[in-house]
């Protein structure tokens, strides 16, 4: 497909680069680099109008938010801390699989009043107790959740889980489930209207390479 207007992709390094890159490769969009061996933070591509900034996955939503960038690929896990204010979000890409659970030692007790979570992911974590009025004491953290309940820093955790692993590696379970993630396109809601042609284009082509699969 061509692109009349200028369009920027936020895309995060790691497993969501990798993954996505097939994807637009089937769309037709190739970077001129490559993003494992160069410290650009922007990629031109084979498509003088379509640039892709790379940044840490966290970020993706605030850069499609604000229009900094007109799409982005992110984990449901982190647009749902986000909130999605300001973008849309047409499409499961059906990568980056993983699932999101409440994990901690084979006995905790997660019914207990004032539970203590330890989470990167503060707001699903608050609103999956608060479905169920159960009250919980947050603890932000940025990683290495493993750690918390060992060290008497938590009761529980709430985390991605893939295979079950690293939780096994340090005593811990996964008690209950929450939901599944994966990641998904996301697309700016001043840019959908205004490069309506190229926005919706570009995810009609993703989402005929998604199927094609
Ligand atoms: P960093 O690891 O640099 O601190 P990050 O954790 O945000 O940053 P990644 O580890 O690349 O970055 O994770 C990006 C996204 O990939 C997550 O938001 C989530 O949606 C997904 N993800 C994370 N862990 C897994 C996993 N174990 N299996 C599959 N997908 C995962
Ligand atoms: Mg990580």
């Amino acid at each position: 497909m061509n692109f009349e207007a200028p369009i920027t992709i936020a895309l995060s390094k790691g497993r969501i680069f990798k993954d996505t890159l097939p994807l637009l490769e089937a769309a037709g969009i190739r970077p001129l680099e490559d993003a494992d061996k160069t410290r650009k933070l922007i990629l031109e591509t084979n498509h003088e109008n379509v640039k892709l900034v790379l940044i840490r996955a966290t970020d993706v939503p605030t850069y499609v938010q604000w229009g900094a960038a007109d799409f982005g690929v992110t984990g449901k896990d982190v647009l749902m801390e986000h909130g999605g204010e300001g973008l849309y979000e047409p499409l499961d890409l059906q990568i980056a699989k993983c699932e999101m659970w409440v994990a901690g030692y084979p006995d905790a007790d997660i019914t207990q009043r004032r539970l203590r979570v330890a989470t990167k992911y503060v707001k699903s974590a608050h609103d999956f107790f608060a479905k169920r009025g159960q009250q919980c004491e947050m603890i932000k953290l940025y990683g290495s959740m493993e750690l918390a309940p060992i060290v008497g820093l938590a009761d529980i955790i709430v985390d991605l889980v893939e295979s079950g692993n690293t939780l096994k590696a340090n005593g811990l379970v996964p008690l209950e489930y929450m939901c599944d993630i994966s990641s998904r396109l996301v697309v700016n809601k001043a840019s959908w209207k205004m490069k309506h042609n190229d926005c919706l284009g570009l995810v009609d082509t993703l989402s005929q390479a998604l199927k094609q699969k």
